[in-house]
């Protein structure tokens, strides 16, 4: 792995939460003092995502850093409120039913499903 890609790596393990590719060149500058192309922020990404060390949230078009090697499926709730992420490993007996279809030929890619609504916290909040 290049010296970029172990670092937007820890960067992404480090924060804890889904950054774009924009925040993670501002990132990179602030923590490691580096000015990381976009070009080569999106090879690094794309590189993470190959080998699934990172989820690519499309819908909020985001990138998330997951722990590979035991799940091989996540859920993750988005919180529309404050764009807080959770993530849980689904189980495969549960995850391929929903990838797979008996009479379809579709094959599914994407390592995770994305789900909108609110979190805990902005659940709490009275609306006034
Ligand atoms: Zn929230």
């Amino acid at each position: 792995m290049t010296k970029n890609r172990k670092q937007v790596m820890a960067l992404l393990q480090t924060k804890n939460t889904a950054m774009s590719a924009y925040e993670v060149i501002a990132a990179m500058q602030q923590e490691y003092d580096v000015n990381l192309h976009p070009m080569a922020a999106y090879r690094a990404l794309d590189f993470l995502l190959q080998m699934h060390c990172v989820l690519h949230l499309r819908t909020i078009n985001k990138f998330l850093y997951i722990d590979g090697q035991q799940h091989c499926f996540w859920q993750v709730f988005i919180c529309d409120n404050c764009r807080q992420i959770e993530k849980y490993p689904l189980p495969a007996t549960i995850a391929r039913p929903m990838l797979q279809h008996t009479g379809s030929a579709f094959q599914t890619k994407d390592l995770h499903i994305e789900l909108h609504g609110l979190c805990k916290n902005c659940c709490d909040v009275p609306h006034t």
